[in-house]
């Protein structure tokens, strides 16, 4: 069918043509980049890598939840000794990926255990074991002793045990999580039972994270 009217074919000048160019060129990228960033979420993960707990080795801690914590969290508290100051070491070899301030630090120090509470996990550490692996370290005493891209080994000093962020009395909150999932924290190879939140419930386990001596 015509119209009677002439189709006119303006040749497209240099300028057009490059611009069509470039956006094909850009389109492609952005299709690429979409499909390497989904091949990378939905590649399924490592092997569980053999997680030590992330305290000295030989020492024994009670692992615990409590309702309203948060399934498969664990708190641990020294069975000996004070917690304060306690050396919070890797689990596992990885890459730091956070080591900062999460929430608000608040003012629960060794001096002033009582002090403001803060909000969230105060100074904390997460490391990438690489596999989708990750495990974090909530409210140490001080900035951690490591920086984000550094690489840590087993067994390597973090941290030192506090009472930062949302922190009743001085412990170390920690996670291991894969993907974006909590999973329950297993230790030398052992689970260690806290799953859920439910209930009140504590463990007590032996550290055999003795891989690495601490640097500091
Ligand atoms: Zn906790």
């Amino acid at each position: 069918m015509t119209t009677g009217q002439p189709t006119r074919h303006r040749p497209r000048s240099r300028a057009t043509r490059i611009l069509l160019i470039l956006a094909a060129v850009v389109s492609a990228v952005a299709v690429l980049a979409v499909a390497v960033v989904a091949v990378l979420l939905l590649r399924p993960p490592g092997p569980r890598p053999i997680f030590q707990m992330p305290v000295a080795c030989g020492e024994t801690w009670q692992l615990g939840t409590y309702p309203g914590h948060d399934d498969f969290d664990v708190d641990l508290f020294p069975t000996e000794g004070e917690s304060w100051g306690r050396p919070v070491l890797a689990s596992y070899a990885g890459r730091v990926t956070v080591a900062g301030i999460n929430g608000s630090l608040g003012g629960r120090t060794p001096e002033d255990p009582d002090g403001p509470r803060g909000r969230g996990g105060g100074y904390w550490v997460k490391i990438d074991h690489g596999g989708k692996w990750e495990t974090q370290y909530l409210h140490l005493l001080e900035p951690p002793l490591v920086r984000v891209g550094q690489r840590v080994e087993q067994g390597e000093q973090i941290g030192r045990v506090g009472s930062t962020g949302n922190s009743g009395a001085p412990h170390l909150h920690y996670e291991q999580r894969q993907g974006w999932q909590k999973v329950e924290a297993y230790f030398d190879g052992e689970p260690s039972g806290i799953t859920h939140d439910d209930t009140e419930y504590t463990v007590n386990r032996t550290s055999n994270n003795c891989g690495t001596e601490t640097s500091r």
